[in-house]
């Protein structure tokens, strides 16, 4: 029998908080790792090589942290979502196990969820997660109440002007919604409570100052720690309303991609074998099952973000599609893919954000080198909305914020002085 404890990471402390509270809801020992800082960036560049993307330093160095502050360091197992690539993203877990044993504590494995076929292997049966579609429906409600909890902050915070009274409103839903999931049961008076609690705030409600849409790679644009430079609220202290990413989005995007890639198999004369194969499977039903999934992702999300009041809706996957496809092909798959581009392009035409920011690790391929690429000429042309992109070294903070500065005074300006501009970062990893 499995008596270890699974230790999640790499989202929002408020999403680890309740992934793992929903793998206690299926009798799985989980705890989250903790939320990757300064310290965590130092501890993972000492173990590692040099020259990885930096959210493989913060969330090793959050790992090693969270194992040396415990008596019994081997009573635990780390679960992560890995992939076979194309970009770096591969190599994570590899390295999460390099720095493990370099800080000696080989002992803990490193299991990995394949976000590309989420399925039951020996590997997980051997912590005690059996990866069946329960599990797999509770982990995605857990991320979709993270996501609404964190859309609510920033949704709240912007059109109340009380910032102290939100965020407590936050912490006691979060508390809720972490017991319900646990114990098995619905989040939703949970954020009913919540949604009742925010509408009642005084205030003066005033038209946000700035709109912005963040957007990037996966980890910087989605972690509340450093890795992110605490983006989001400090954009917010200079008075912008701030619409995060939702790891839905995210979870969206693998069903699309599933589908795309199943739909232009069906025509093939013989199915092929592979990843994405066709070889053994029911074509049509795994189109349904993957559409299936976007759907009910989308309905969840709309009935949790209308009972605590979030007004933004979630971005269609087939509509960003079509957006980007002139500009950068559906079919590349590395980082977040096409998605960057799409969403600036849907937020200029939507009206939707007068700026968007693109926040990534420096040197990130996907995102540094071909979005911002791509979206230096788009917006350049686009009417409505700016673009700015930055890079977290973790050490330039200072740099990438006088380059916001910049961004959000000539957004504030208006369209003639649109900002179309980009951040390297000055130091390598
Ligand atoms: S998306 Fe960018 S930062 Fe993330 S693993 Fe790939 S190359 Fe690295």
């Amino acid at each position: 029998m499995n008596s270890r404890t699974l230790l999640v990471g790499g989202l929002s402390s408020t999403h680890d908080a309740l992934v793992a509270a929903a793998l206690r809801g299926r009798g799985i020992a989980a705890e989250p790792v903790g939320t990757a800082d300064q310290g965590s960036l130092a501890i993972g560049r000492k173990l590692l090589a040099r020259g990885h993307c930096n959210p493989t330093y913060y969330l090793s160095g959050a790992l090693v942290e969270r194992l040396r502050r415990s008596a019994a360091p081997g009573r635990y197992a780390y679960l992560t979502i890995g992939s076979c690539g194309p970009c770096r993203f591969a190599t994570y877990a590899a390295e999460h196990r390099r720095a493990l044993a370099a800080a000696g504590f080989s002992e803990v494995p490193v299991v990995v969820v394949d976000q590309l076929r989420p399925t039951a292997t020996v590997e997980l049966g051997s912590v005690g997660v059996t990866l069946d579609g329960r599990l797999i429906s509770d982990l995605a409600r857990a991320a979709v109440v993270g996501d609404v909890l964190v859309r609510a902050g920033c949704w709240h915070r912007a059109r109340t002007g009380e910032a102290v009274a939100v965020d407590r409103a936050l912490a006691k839903a979060l508390g809720d919604a972490t017991s319900a999931l646990e114990e098995g049961h619905s989040p939703t008076p949970a954020l009913t409570m919540l949604g009742d609690t925010l509408g009642a705030l005084g205030g003066a409600p005033e038209k946000p100052r700035l709109r912005l849409r963040l957007t990037g790679e996966f980890f910087a644009a989605t972690t509340d720690g450093h890795g992110s430079y605490g983006l989001v609220r400090w954009l917010e202290g200079r008075g912008a309303a701030v619409e995060p990413p939702a790891v839905v989005e995210w979870l969206c995007y693998l069903a699309w991609q599933l589908r795309r890639d199943t739909e232009r198999r069906l025509p093939l004369y013989r199915p092929d074998s592979g990843p994405r194969g066709l070889a053994g499977r029911d074509g049509p039903r795994v189109v349904r099952h993957a559409r299936g999934a976007e759907r009910a992702l989308c309905a969840l999300y709309g009935r949790y973000a209308a009972a605590v009041g979030v007004g933004w809706p979630l971005l269609d996957m087939d509509d960003l599609a079509v957006l980007a496809a002139p500009h950068y092909l559906p079919d590349l798959r590395a980082g977040m893919g096409h998605l960057e581009v799409a969403t600036f392009l849907a937020m200029n035409r939507d009206r939707r954000a007068d700026l968007v920011v693109s926040i990534k690790p420096f040197g990130c391929l996907p995102s540094s080198a071909v979005s911002d690429a791509v979206l230096a000429v788009l917006a350049r042309q686009a009417r409505h909305c700016g673009f700015v992109a930055v890079e977290t070294t973790g050490d330039a903070e200072a740099t990438v914020e006088s380059r916001l500065e910049l961004a959000l005074d000539l957004a504030a300006k208006g369209t003639r002085s649109r900002p179309t501009t980009s951040l390297s970062g000055f130091a390598a990893n």
